[in-house]
């Protein structure tokens, strides 16, 4: 059984949810011998194999296998062994349906080419190999669906779980995105249909790439009303979120680093390049909204405000760069410590900054106008995964330079192997947008807004990120060089007073807004069950919180350059 799933850098080691596992032939039981983490051995059989694995589902992740009695979902790589040294033969799947009467309603829904299915989609599909086989989740269930076309394909966008909203008016978006990002890349795509494969649940954001489809999971609520007009921002969330995983069919899925081709799925697999694949792509999930006009400048920028601010509130930018991040993608990204905001750098956010900073640096070079990041993605297409040739390790610079030239070399070269920030104000201002800075007005300020006029002005901060704990704040991390650090506090310590008065949820902002930087006030925190007293002195509020705002003093050309760019 595979140890991870392409597109989900972790080990997962799905053999641990294997609870039984029973082999015969057609005489007799196999005995079934375990040989390592993820590998059993039969030793004796005459002709044909059979084994049966009984698996524990109850993962309802876009990464896991899911079964209770108002859906299944799977991955293959959760469930189906391979023969090993077969990966290149075909392979079939048959899903028989439950006979359970609670199930009487279910139908499959995957992107897995079919070989005879009836009216529900139970039967057989088919897989020209195990890497085939696995890259095609399977969903099983009494789901809502809507069927649309785009770059002349047919598209399925299917929803599990409870939701109230107008799916043909959702299938209406997704075609016109659909069509940006195939106009971008060139017809006809990659695949003969596509499947965005959603679960709506009460709380939650995440998805995953498939070659002919992708899985999302999103807050019920995040789909429009019946009848709701405009792009509210909880929609604008879900749009993003199918077309970074739509983006992927391209860029990730065939475009995809040398160090993938054939993935491993027993181990690792390292690679610098993961800012490529997830940065390009966070930032056209995007921009693409802008093109096929689901969006406008307004909401563009303040999205791309919001991601400025997850980077700059994160001081682990100037310990590593996105290509370290990249490689260290398995124990960094993927496994998350209280020190990460110190220690790392987002490849998906500084990633999608790096995009933006080589589009601006293309899109300003003199003499150079008409060549942009579209450009060098396609010849990104055009050469690499149109032709399954995977990206060397150095083969984004040098195709950089191919389609560009030499001038944008040095701010790539600062951007993806350097841990300086990137010169993004200035890249802005020649597009007649100025970056402004402030600090947060309080823990749900995510940026990308300038400050409302009456709110109060925080002058001092912890230097901490915390969450309610009990009576108090548990501190989650403890950010480098802040008031917290310097007063030696600690992460999961659980901070209960300031000033001999106790602080919570709500009480944290009001209780600093008294001070100002420089005063030392004693803080009371359990470290454990111990209660320790710390000498706080507070520092000024971190300046950490971005927003964005077109300067209409800019000149002529700026302007320009801006409509160029994202359109009026
Ligand atoms: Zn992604």
């Amino acid at each position: 059984m595979p140890s991870w799933l392409p597109g989900s850098y972790l080990l997962r080691e799905f053999a641990r949810h294997v609870v039984a596992i029973r082999a015969h032939d057609a005489e007799r039981e196999i005995p079934v011998e375990k040989v390592d983490k993820s590998r059993w051995c039969c030793r004796g059989a005459g002709g044909e194999l059979t084994v049966t694995a009984t698996v524990y589902a109850l993962d309802e992740s876009v990464r896991g296998a899911y079964l209770d009695r108002r859906r299944g979902f799977f991955n293959g790589a959760c469930l189906l062994l391979l023969p090993e040294g077969r990966e290149n033969e075909p392979a079939v799947l048959d899903l028989v349906a439950p006979e359970d009467a609670a199930c009487a309603a279910w139908r499959v829904a995957t992107a897995l080419p079919v070989a005879d299915v009836d009216a529900r989609g139970f039967g057989r599909y088919r897989a020209a190999d195990y890497d085939e086989l696995i890259d095609h989740p399977v969903e099983i269930s009494d789901h809502a669906s809507v069927d649309f076309e785009a770059g002349g394909v047919p598209h399925r966008f299917v929803v599990a779980g409870r939701f109230d909203s107008d799916l043909e008016r959702v299938a209406g978006d997704l075609t016109l995105l659909c069509e940006a990002q195939v106009e971008l890349f060139g017809r006809p795509p990659p695949f003969a249909s596509y499947t965005f494969l959603g679960l709506a649940v009460g709380a939650g954001h995440g998805g995953l790439e498939h070659r002919a489809s992708s899985s999302l999971i999103f807050n019920r609520d995040d789909l429009p009303k019946p009848g709701e007009a405009g792009v509210p921002k909880d929609y604008q969330g879900f749009l993003a979120l199918a077309s970074h995983e739509y983006f992927h069919s391209w860029h990730v899925k065939r475009t995809k680093p040398a160090a993938f081709i054939p993935y491993r799925l027993d181990r690792r697999n390292h690679t610098r390049l993961l800012w490529l694949f997830e940065g390009v792509t966070s930032y056209y999930q995007d921009l693409m909204l802008v093109r096929a006009g689901l969006i406008g400048v307004k909401d563009y920028l303040r999205r791309l405000g919001e991601s400025l601010t997850r980077v700059y509130r994160t001081p682990g930018r100037f310990r590593q760069s996105i290509a370290e991040a990249s490689f260290d993608a398995w124990d960094g990204l993927y496994k998350p410590d209280a020190n990460s905001p110190n220690a790392r750098v987002s490849y998906y956010s500084k990633g999608a900054l790096t995009a933006l900073g080589l589009d601006l640096t293309l899109r300003s070079l003199p003499g150079r106008g008409a060549v942009t990041l579209d450009d060098v993605v396609r010849a990104l297409w055009q050469r690499y995964g149109l032709r399954d040739i995977g990206v060397a390790e150095d083969g984004f610079e040098s195709l950089v330079e191919d389609v560009a030239g030499a001038g944008p070399g040095d701010f790539l070269a600062q951007a993806v192997y350097g841990t300086g920030d990137l010169p993004l104000g200035d890249l802005l201002g020649r597009f007649g947008l100025t970056l402004r800075w402030r600090a947060a007005a309080g823990p749900a300020d995510a940026g990308g807004m300038a400050p409302p006029a009456e709110s109060a002005r925080l002058l001092v901060g912890l230097g901490a990120r915390v969450r309610p704990s009990g009576d108090g704040l548990e501190l989650v991390a403890v950010l480098d060089g802040g008031a917290a650090q310097r007063a030696g506090l600690n992460p999961a310590d659980v901070l209960i007073a300031i000033d001999g008065l106790r602080v919570g949820e709500n009480t944290l902002a009001k209780r600093l807004e008294r001070y100002e930087p420089g005063e030392r006030v004693a803080a009371a925190a359990f470290r454990g069950d111990e209660l320790l007293t710390f000498d706080l002195e507070l520092a000024p509020a971190a300046e950490d919180t971005i927003y964005l705002e077109i300067d209409p003093a800019a000149g002529v050309d700026a302007h320009a350059r801006r409509r160029a760019w994202l359109g009026e």
